[in-house]
C-alpha cells in the first residue's frame, strides 16, 4: 500500500505504530511513519504514535503489504 487508506478502511481508523507492525508483520521504526495525535488507535485505544502516513522508507516497507 502507498497510503494508509487501506488501514483506515480495514480497521475503521488509523492504527498506532505498534499495532500496524503487528497486523502487517512489518517492522516500522519511528522514522518510517508520519503521525497525528487527534486519532485513537482502534486496536489498543492509544492516542500516541497513530500512523496517518509513511515516509519514503515506510513506503518501501509497506509497498508489498495489503
Ligand atoms: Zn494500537
Amino acid at each position: 500500500m502507498l497510503t494508509t487508506k487501506p488501514v483506515y478502511k480495514r480497521f475503521r481508523g488509523y492504527l498506532c505504530r505498534r499495532c500496524l507492525s503487528r497486523e502487517y508483520r512489518v517492522h516500522m521504526t519511528p522514522k518510517d511513519c508520519r503521525y497525528q495525535r487527534v486519532n485513537l488507535c482502534p486496536c489498543c485505544c492509544a492516542s500516541n504514535h497513530v500512523v496517518v502516513g509513511f515516509t519514503l522508507r515506510g513506503h518501501i516497507k509497506m509497498l508489498f503489504k495489503r
